[in-house]
C-alpha cells in the first residue's frame, strides 16, 4: 500500500480494497518497524490518526469524500497542532503544546487527511542537513550514513522510505527543494503568500513559505491545492483565487520556453549532477520545450544576501522565546536578565545562537546601512533579474537544485559557510518570492539527484504540468531505496 500514489490510494478506498483505518495502521506499522533507524518522526499521533481515519471511513461510506479523504500525511514539526507538541526541532519548545492549529493543518484536516505525526527538522528550520535538530539527525533512506538534506529532513526521509505517502514542509532558502533532491522526491515551494503562514513558527517571515514533498508532481499538486488559499489570519497571504493545479497536468509542453541561467551552470556542481541535468534538458527538448540561455547576473549574490536578511528576521522573530512567555525556562535565575540569558543559552542550539548574533549585529546602529539595507537593495536586484527574464518571454527557468548528491554526516558541520553554500541554487527564489520546485532526474553512484524549475509568480500549475510531463517520460521518481521497497 505504501507504494501507491495518492490517486491509487483514493481509488482503493473507494473500491473498498482497504479502509482508511487499515491504510493508517499500515503506515503506523511501518513507522514502528523503520523509524527507530531513520528518526524522521519526533511525535507519532497514532490515536489521533485512527480517530481521523474512522471519521474518513464514515465520510467515504456516506459518499461525501474528497480525493484526499482518508489519506495519511506527516506534518513538519514547525506547524502548530492543537493538543500535540510542536517543538520545531528545539529544546526551547520541547514541551510546547500549541493552543490552536496552523491554517494548513486545519485545511488538510478539513480535506479529510489523516495526520500520522510530527516530523523531525533542523532547529527552527536553520540548516541543510537536519544535524541541528535537538532530536538528533535524520538518516537518508538511500544511505543511512548520509544526511537527508534540511531543514525538512524528517519530511523527506519519511516519504522516501514509505513511512507516509506525502508530507508538508517549509522552505526559507531551499528547505523543501534541497532535501527533495537528496532523497529522490518532488518538492514544491509555492509563490510567497500562496499558502498561509498562520501557525507556522516563523524563521524569516519575508522568505518562509510552506509546501509539499511527495513522490510525484501529481501527488504534490493534490496536496498543494488543498493547502493553498487566502487566509485573513496571515497579513502576507494573497487574496487571489487558487488555480486548478490538477486539470492541466496533462497539457502538452510543446512550444514552452525554458531559460537556462548561465550563472547557475558555471563551476560549482559535480560532474555527475551536471550529466543528469543535461539528460533532463534533452528529455524536455524531446517533449517539445525550447531552451534559451539567459542571464540572472545578481543571483551569485543570493547566499550573502540571504545570510544578512534571514538572520536579521530570525533575531527579531526569536526574541519572543525569553523563558517567560514561551518555552524553556532556566531554573533558579536571580534576576530578569539572568533568566533571559540562561533560558536562551540553554534552550537554543549553536546554529540558532549564531544566527541570532549575526542578525542582531547586522541590524545594530552603525551596521544597519552597511549590511541590512545593502542586502535589501541587492534583494531587489535579484528580483528584477527574474522579472526581466519572465518579461522577455521565458516561461520557466531550469537549474540544478543542489551542487551534489547527499553528503556524509559531519561533512560540513565544522564549517558553517560550507554548509550555507548548499543552498546556492535555491535561495534566489525565496528572495524573489517566486515559486520553485525540485524533481528527480537520476542517480550518481546510486544516490539520487534532482533539478529545479522556477516560475513567475503564481505559475505553480505550469511548473507542475512540466514536472508531470517529465515524469510521464521518465521513471527516476518511481525508484525506491532497496531496504524500503517491500
Ligand atoms: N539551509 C538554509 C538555512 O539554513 C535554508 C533553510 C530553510 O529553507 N528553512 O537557512
Amino acid at each position: 500500500m505504501h507504494k501507491h500514489s495518492i490517486a491509487e490510494l483514493a481509488a482503493g478506498l473507494r473500491g473498498k480494497k482497504f479502509s482508511s483505518r487499515e491504510l493508517t495502521q499500515h503506515f503506523l506499522k511501518r513507522i514502528d518497524a523503520h523509524d527507530g533507524a531513520l528518526n524522521s518522526y519526533v511525535t507519532i499521533t497514532a490515536e489521533r490518526a485512527l480517530k481521523q481515519a474512522d471519521a474518513a471511513d464514515a465520510e467515504l461510506a456516506a459518499g461525501n469524500a474528497g480525493l484526499l479523504t482518508g489519506i495519511p500525511i506527516g506534518q513538519k514539526d514547525i506547524f502548530c497542532t492543537q493538543g500535540v507538541r510542536t517543538a520545531c526541532g528545539s529544546k526551547m519548545l520541547d514541551t510546547f503544546i500549541a493552543p490552536y492549529d496552523a491554517t494548513i493543518v486545519e485545511k488538510l484536516d478539513a480535506a479529510g487527511m489523516v495526520m500520522l505525526g510530527k516530523l523531525n527538522m533542523d532547529e527552527f528550520a536553520m540548516g541543510s542537513s537536519n544535524e541541528t535538530s535537538f532530536y538528533g539527525p535524520v538518516c537518508n533512506p538511500w544511505d543511512k550514513t548520509r544526511v537527508p538534506g534540511g531543514s525538512s529532513g524528517g519530511s523527506v526521509a519519511c516519504v522516501a522510505a514509505g513511512l507516509a505517502p506525502v508530507a508538508t514542509a517549509t522552505d526559507t532558502g531551499g528547505s523543501i527543494r534541497q532535501p527533495a533532491a537528496l532523497t529522490n522526491l518532488t518538492g514544491i515551494k509555492p509563490t510567497y503568500g500562496r499558502v498561509s503562514r498562520y501557525g507556522m513558527i516563523a524563521f524569516a517571515s519575508s522568505l518562509d513559505q510552506a509546501g509539499v514533498v511527495a513522490r510525484s508532481a501529481e501527488d504534490a499538486a493534490h496536496v498543494l491545492q488543498a493547502m493553498s488559499g487566502f487566509d485573513a489570519k496571515d497579513s502576507t497571504s494573497v487574496e487571489r483565487p487558487v488555480d486548478d493545479l490538477v486539470t492541466g497536468l496533462n497539457t502538452s509542453i510543446r512550444g514552452l520556453t525554458i531559460g537556462l541561467p548561465k550563472e547557475y551552470f558555471a563551476d560549482g556542481m559535480s560532474a555527475g549532477v551536471r550529466e543528469r541535468i543535461e539528460q533532463a534538458i534533452a528529455t524536455l527538448t524531446k517533449l517539445g520545450a525550447n531552451f534559451k540561455e539567459i542571464s540572472l547576473p545578481n543571483s551569485p549574490l543570493s547566499v550573502p544576501t540571504y545570510y544578512v536578511v534571514a538572520p536579521a528576521e530570525a533575531s527579531s522573530n526569536l526574541a519572543r522565546f525569553d523563558g517567560v512567555r514561551y518555552g524553556h525556562r532556566a531554573e533558579g535565575a536571580k534576576s530578569l536578565e539572568e533568566l533571559y540569558k540562561r533560558s536562551r543559552g540553554e534552550g537554543f542550539g549553536a546554529e540558532v545562537q549564531r544566527r541570532i548574533m549575526i542578525g542582531t549585529y547586522v541590524l545594530s546602529h552603525g551596521y544597519y546601512d552597511a549590511y541590512y539595507l545593502q542586502a535589501q537593495k541587492v534583494r531587489r536586484l535579484i528580483y528584477d533579474d527574474f522579472k526581466r527574464a519572465f518579461a522577455d518571454g521565458i516561461d520557466l527557468v531550469l537549474s540544478p537544485t543542489a551542487t551534489d548528491v547527499a553528503f556524509k554526516f559531519g561533512h560540513n558541520s565544522d564549517d558553517p559557510v560550507a554548509m550555507y553554500l548548499n543552498d546556492i541554487y535555491t535561495i534566489a527564489a525565496n528572495l524573489a518570492g517566486i515559486p520553485a520546485m525540485s524533481l528527480p532526474c537520476g542517480f550518481v553512484d546510486g544516490l539520487p539527484t534532482g533539478f529545479q524549475l522556477m516560475g513567475n509568480f503564481f505559475a505553480e500549475a505550469r511548473m507542475l504540468n512540466v514536472a508531470h510531463q517529465y515524469q510521464q517520460a521518465t521513471d527516476f521518481h518511481t525508484k525506491w531505496p532497496t531496504e524500503y521497497a517491500s
